[in-house]
């Protein structure tokens, strides 16, 4: 394959953006992230949620085993599931603002998470409206386990993306098709995230945006991975807009972030 193939293959290069934006979708475009919301209220609860959380972050369990666990606690069918987190789940105040922004900018927005496709497409559509079909998302998913339906109690399971990889969804396979394209093609990539489904997408793109007070920040400050600071949409938005009129550079604008977060701006 070409190199011109390969670019023409990726579904947001269509438009020979300058920019794309990748994103994380749980507590990045939404304020609650939703697997955590099903395993704190309806599976085993916020404890052992939040100790594998930090046996993730500490390298002692894989994303992909630690998400299982919680979801295997998740015994719901699927279709109330979703319409429970359609129920419940909240956009980010900025995002529906950033969004049209993209939009009128030729900045596609692909959504790379480790949440199951059809629930974040049921959220999208309820929280962002019809233009959020022009969204690319890519995600786990999930299926009946044997003999199972998937609208019957415990008949539905995760299933990952790439199941060989730790973390279930490598994000940085999808990245790394965008980032080593030929220069002259090569659009600037910017991600924003939030916990331990994006360690995977944190040193792939030109400007990570880590978000204020959650586990992402811890990470990246010890692994020396250089990010910005965002507490919602609004702070992406204005960031991005001064470097789509080039009145900073992505690298002074993760320059500007690591300055924030030494000065105790960053939330932890
Ligand atoms: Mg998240």
């Amino acid at each position: 394959m070409g190199i011109q193939n390969a670019a023409a293959e990726l579904p947001a290069m269509k438009s020979n953006p300058k920019f794309i934006f990748f994103t994380d979708f749980d507590g990045t475009i939404t304020l609650q992230d939703s697997n955590d919301f099903l395993t704190d209220t309806i599976g085993y609860g916020k404890e052992r949620r939040r100790k594998m959380n930090v046996e993730c972050l500490e390298d002692r369990i894989s994303f992909r085993d630690s998400f299982r666990d919680m979801m295997d606690s998740v015994t719901k069918p699927y279709s109330e599931c979703i319409q429970y987190l359609v129920d419940n789940i909240k956009l980010d105040p900025g995002f529906a603002e950033f969004y049209q922004w993209s939009l009128e900018n030729n900045i596609p927005v692909v959504v790379l998470s480790s949440g199951m496709e059809p629930i974040i497409k049921a959220l999208l559509k309820k929280l962002v409206g019809p233009e959020s079909e022009k969204m690319q998302v890519l995600a786990n998913n999930a299926a009946p386990r044997e003999g199972k339906s998937m609208d019957e109690e415990g008949g539905w399971e995760i299933v990952f993306r790439h199941p060989e990889s730790g973390f279930g969804h490598d994000k940085s396979i999808c990245l790394r098709q965008y980032s080593s394209l030929p220069d002259d093609v090569r659009p600037t990539m910017f991600y924003a995230g939030d916990g331990v489904s994006d360690l995977s997408a944190a040193r792939e793109t030109d400007l990570l945006f880590a978000k204020k007070g959650h586990d992402l920040i811890t990470y990246c400050a010890r692994e020396n991975v250089p990010f910005t600071v965002f507490a919602d949409w609004t702070n992406i938005l204005a960031k991005c807009k001064d470097i789509v009129e080039g009145k900073t550079s992505v690298k002074e604008a993760a320059q500007q972030g690591f300055e924030a977060y030494k000065a105790g701006a960053a939330g932890i």
